[in-house]
């Protein structure tokens, strides 16, 4: 080891580890990651994730390029439309998406496993399951141990906390950083898609994804995911050249039982939901979402109710104070582990993939010797806490996700909602504003003319 051709320890094998492990090893920088999981098909983290260019970008400039082309293979067919809904189904403002013909700067569905099935192909050599990391040291001669639960360490020259909200390594490095819940709580529920339940949605839900604005403080979402591959992992009909060739080739499928299927999280401020909601699991938790949704349109409680009740989830929605910067040294941070956001803008991975851009290209521009390692990690740093922080406040602004919301306020509620329905109504209905917000849209998600 050396500072000049570091060897790097990320601890961490979600989006934004994965995406800095592929880039440094394309660079040829030394990588290992530690993951606590203990095999690549643990762990239930929601269903879909959308990446929008900033995403696409990252993957791209880090993924190998075949790879790249089987992540957009991998997606679900991109939504045609931005919906916002009433909780009878009554269309508010409809918006229409820009075509998915570029392979970055669009908005791409994702399904969270198959994502991480992309993210760990080829990596075997890189990524350690079952380490949970627990503590690090740093040392006088530049570097770092980190030590993992089952009494195991490994030493390096950096070491990248990419451990997601809950991070033992911001912890121990930044402990006066706070990441404190947001005041909201999620229900995500997997619906299969069948003839049926494709039925009991209208043609631009169908297509697109739904904002549901509804009353008495109760929100959701609802994306309908259509991949390339049917029931049984074989390829649909009409599915050919390039796409069929990298989906047969493609090892992850064989990891990956994702199947056609429709999302929908409901949420609300925690004041809405019981005590217990977190450890509620099953039908107990289908249950509190059809109780909570009384009065929504029967179609979409019979969505609710059709539910595979082992993919409902409780989620508490979490967010993070900024942190004041601080002196680099061999540990850094990035993605959730040092900017938790709330779901408000849909951009947490999105960010997390574009802190892992910018530390690759920081740790690969002193491999190649032009600045000191450290310096390189301040560079980093220096970037990243702006934007990142800068997410952080625009997500919980938006759409409910803070429990303070004036949604959930007994009589402003009324009006919040009112205004907010009024806003999207009128925005799509003249031409010039609903040009505008789509270009708004795509340039926050860090599309490029
Ligand atoms: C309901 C919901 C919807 C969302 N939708 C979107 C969206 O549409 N678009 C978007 O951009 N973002 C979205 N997000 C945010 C996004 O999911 C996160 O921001 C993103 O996953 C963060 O990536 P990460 O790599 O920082 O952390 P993670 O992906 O959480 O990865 C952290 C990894 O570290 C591992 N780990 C944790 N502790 C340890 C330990 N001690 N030792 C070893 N390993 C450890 C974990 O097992 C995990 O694999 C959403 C979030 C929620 C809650």
């Amino acid at each position: 080891m050396s500072s000049s051709r570091p060897h790097v320890l990320v601890i961490g094998a979600g989006t934004g580890g994965m995406c800095l492990a592929h880039g440094l090893r394309r660079a040829g920088i030394s990588v290992a990651v530690y993951e606590r999981h203990r095999t690549r098909t643990d762990g239930l983290l929601g269903y879909r994730v959308g990446i929008g260019p900033t995403g696409s970008r990252a993957l791209r400039e880090c993924l190998p390029p075949d790879l790249f082309d089987t992540f957009v293979a991998t997606c679900a067919r991109s939504p045609r439309y931005f919906n916002v809904i009433t909780q009878r189904l009554r269309q508010t403002a409809s918006f229409e998406l820009r075509p998915d013909t570029d392979p970055v700067n669009t908005d791409r569905s994702v399904s969270r496993m198959t994502l991480r099935q992309v993210l760990l192909t080829g990596m075997e050599d890189v990524v350690h399951f079952d380490k949970t990391f627990t503590r690090y040291e740093q040392h006088d001669d530049g570097t770092v141990t980190a030590y993992f639960a089952d009494g195991s360490s490994a030493v390096g020259d950096l070491l990248v906390a990419a451990d997601g909200t809950h991070s033992a390594v911001r912890r121990q490095y930044l402990p006066h950083a706070v990441t404190r819940d947001a005041g909201s709580i999620n229900i995500a529920v997997k619906i299969p898609l069948t003839e049926h339940t494709r039925s009991l949605l209208p043609p631009r839900v169908l297509e697109g994804i739904s904002l549901i604005f509804g009353t008495r403080g109760m929100m959701g979402i609802l994306h309908v995911m259509e991949f390339k591959w049917d029931s049984g992992g074989g390829l649909k009909s009409g599915i050919g050249g390039a796409d069929a060739h990298l989906l047969d080739r493609w090892p992850g499928l064989l990891y990956d039982n994702t199947r056609d299927y429709i999302n929908i999280i409901i949420w609300s401020t925690a004041r809405r939901f019981p005590p217990d909601v977190m450890r509620r699991r099953g039908d107990d938790l289908v249950h509190l979402a059809l109780q909570l949704t009384q009065g929504w349109h029967p179609n979409l409680r019979e969505l609710l109710a059709r539910s595979d009740p082992g993919s409902c989830l409780p989620i508490k929605v979490a967010t993070s104070e900024p942190v004041p910067p601080w002196k680099p040294s061999t540990v850094t941070l990035l993605g959730d582990a040092i900017h938790t956001m709330t779901p408000g803008r849909g951009v947490g991975a999105n960010t997390a993939l574009r802190d892992a851009t910018l530390l690759c290209r920081q740790l690969t521009a002193a491999a190649a010797g032009d600045k000191p390692l450290l310096e390189a990690v301040g560079d980093y740093e220096a970037q990243m806490l702006p934007y990142g922080f800068a997410r952080v406040a625009d997500s919980l602004k938006n759409n409910g996700t803070n429990g303070d919301d004036p949604l959930y306020r007994p009589v402003v509620g009324r009006l919040a909602l009112l205004g907010a329905r009024g806003y999207f109504g009128v925005t799509s209905r003249v031409p010039k504003l609903r040009r505008k917000f789509v270009d708004d849209l795509y340039a926050y998600r860090g599309a490029e003319d």
